[in-house]
């Protein structure tokens, strides 16, 4: 075990800081990477990898959208995750693989990557709560960006492919620049998409209310988690398209991710929403989710990849 946080590129480990990246790699200039944002949580049993093979067949199908063929098995790729965790002993939560166009014929710039070598990196970082401690538990103050998700038309938003972040990138710039901790962003037909890095939810009468993949959203594996949850506490959970406007009029308005995990919002563009506390629902969701996830919760023991043992 290294003690630098160490990154597995292609095929060999290498210390983080001495994983480089040529000036010409296609991705760099125009975003033609896919990337994937892993959790790893402390159990009784060590550290546990959550809904690791979900995470990398996302990578595999985010990588079609731009044609793009991945020189490893998904199983591969596990594997490699497993490793570069196993062989760092910094304190690491969060690990990023990422498969890339790299370089093409030397002293050409083309725009079409056909003919780019595919890279393929496993890096770890340290992420902590990601908007803060009191915001996990008391609530986010959230933004209406004033930049709209890409519409279905422009892009895919089911894949995580990096060019798409820069919207992101700007959402987040302003939301914090606006003193906000999140953007919430609406689509092309003016209704909720998602947060920069987050799915929304919010809670009405007693019922869980996302909106689906056509609003232009991500096929967030913490959604999924959190779906699975609320069918097996009968809550009841429906999937159809939110306005703004129902947000100021929500119950409880909470978010998820993997680095956000399940983030209640307690503020929406200066207003109050439910009673400006993380609602019951939320809580309940939130605290089943984390039992989940550090392994207290058998039933859930499937999502977990102990690394350790
Ligand atoms: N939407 C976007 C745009 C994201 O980047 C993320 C983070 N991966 C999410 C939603 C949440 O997805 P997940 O729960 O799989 O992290």
């Amino acid at each position: 075990m290294a003690n630098k946080p160490m990154v597995w590129m292609d095929g060999k480990m290498v210390e983080q800081d001495k994983a480089y990246v040529p000036l010409m790699s296609h991705a760099l200039h125009y975003g033609s990477g896919v990337f994937e944002g892993i959790r790893l949580y402390d159990t009784k049993k060590g550290r546990a990898i959550f809904r690791l093979q979900d995470h990398i067949v996302r990578l595999f199908n985010s990588s079609k959208i731009l044609d793009m063929k991945i020189p490893y098995t998904i199983e591969e790729i596990c594997e490699a995750t497993r490793e570069v965790v196993r062989q760092t002993k910094t304190d690491i939560d969060y690990i990023r693989p990422i498969a890339y166009y790299g370089l093409g014929e030397p002293g050409k710039i083309v725009l079409n990557p056909a003919k780019f070598k595919v890279n393929v990196a496993v890096a770890t970082a340290k992420m902590g709560t990601y908007m803060g401690k009191e915001q996990l538990e008391k609530g986010a103050n959230i933004m209406t960006s004033s930049w709209e998700k890409p519409s279905n038309k422009s892009t895919s938003l089911q894949a995580k492919i990096c060019g798409n972040y820069v919207n992101s990138v700007i959402a987040k710039i302003e939301s914090n620049q606006h003193g906000a901790d999140e953007a919430l962003m609406l689509n092309s037909n003016g209704t909720v998409a998602e947060g920069p890095g987050e799915n929304m939810f919010i809670v009405r009468g007693g019922k869980l209310i996302t909106p689906p993949i056509s609003a232009g959203v991500l096929e967030g594996i913490t959604k999924d988690s959190i779906l699975v949850i609320a069918k097996d506490l009968k809550i009841e959970v429906i999937e159809r398209d939110i306005t703004r406007g129902e947000i100021f009029n929500a119950d409880e308005f909470f978010m998820t991710g993997t680095a956000a995990e399940v983030t209640p919002c307690s503020f929406l563009d200066g207003r109050m929403i439910g009673d400006g506390k993380a609602g019951p629902i939320t809580k309940k969701l939130q605290t089943a989710f984390f039992k989940a996830a550090r392994g207290q919760d058998k039933k859930y023991d499937k999502w977990l990849d102990y690394v350790d043992i």
